[in-house]
């Protein structure tokens, strides 16, 4: 038996004469845990592993922080990246091989640079009750600092631009008439987006990628809207990024020039070869000096040999 096509086949409303305009392409997240704490992975996904040098990003809550359970990471080894933390609410407590020892807040950048080994542990408990909400990323260092000294920086304040509709936080690279003071070993940016509600035309390099993590609220951009949960990416080539806010939304804008060297991540491990990351891997495993020692309560992590190994 055949035809004809009923509205139970194509539905009218499932077909609309003018197709959706999507400008940007939705990746979907993934939820994970991390520290006793629910995030939402939004990089690498299987379909886009960086954009510029920016390799991975972890939205982290919202979700309460009380006097008994936090986000609680132990003391890890880190190699040829930056960590990048951003809160949104709530605090955190950042130790470090180095000695540093330094609470983050909204609006406050913690900015650690591994080289060749750092290890460092991050902690609410005890540190803040209530919501805790941010964003942590990893900046991959090219291959000219990669294997340098470790180096940590706090930003308590960092530079702001006007925009249609709100007001962009630099914390890395340069927008509009603001440039950070963080230290930037390729050429990439991040930006904090603090929005009302209308249509905001924020410009771009052509030379960079994009991807544009919503922290809080909701966009669209041309027709398509981008959510908590996942990231939109935008190619190079473009002058200028239009969103429309639908409510009060707070997005993180990162970018950068592709990255031009393929990536071995494993674990906390930024990488070229197996054998980097083995070599790294049983350093820490054997607790030698390449990575020192975190003056933290939490328990180091340890976690089995990479699968080649
Ligand atoms: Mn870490």
């Amino acid at each position: 038996m055949s035809g004809p096509v009923t509205i139970r086949d194509a539905a009218p409303d499932a077909q609309s004469d003018e197709p959706q305009v999507c400008d940007v392409e939705v990746i979907d997240g993934r939820d994970a845990e991390v520290g006793g704490f629910a995030v939402r992975r939004v990089l690498p996904r299987r379909q886009r592993r960086t954009v510029g040098a920016w390799c991975f990003a972890d939205h982290m809550g919202p979700g309460s922080t009380t006097a008994t359970h936090g986000l609680d990471i132990g003391p890890h080894p880190h190699i040829g990246l930056q960590t990048a933390t951003w809160l949104v609410q709530g605090a955190m407590l950042h130790r470090d091989s180095l000695g540093s020892e330094q609470i983050i807040r909204p609006g406050q950048l913690n900015l650690m640079t591994a080289g060749h080994g750092v290890a460092h542990s991050e902690e609410t408990t005890g540190v803040h009750r209530g919501s805790l909400h941010g964003i942590q990323l990893w900046v991959a260092q090219p291959s000219t600092t990669r294997d340098g000294e470790p180096a940590f920086e706090h930003h308590a304040t960092l530079p702001q631009a006007a925009v249609d509709h709100g007001v962009a936080t630099v914390l890395v690279g340069a927008f509009l008439d603001a440039v950070s003071p963080a230290r930037r070993d390729t050429d990439h940016v991040a930006v904090e987006l603090a929005l009302e509600p209308g249509a905001s035309i924020l410009p771009l390099d052509r030379a960079y990628e994009y991807g544009l993590a919503v922290l809080d609220g909701s966009v669209k951009v041309g027709d398509c809207p981008v959510d908590r949960r996942s990231l939109g990416y935008l190619g190079v080539g473009r002058d200028e990024l239009a969103v429309e806010v639908v409510e009060p939304a707070t997005l993180l804008l990162i970018g950068g020039r592709p990255f031009p060297e393929p990536l071995l991540m494993w674990w906390n491990y930024v990488a070229r070869t197996q054998e980097e990351v083995t070599a790294a891997h049983r350093a820490w495993t054997d607790r030698t000096e390449r990575f020192g020692a975190v003056s933290s309560a939490l328990a180091p992590i340890f976690t089995a040999d990479p699968p080649w190994a």
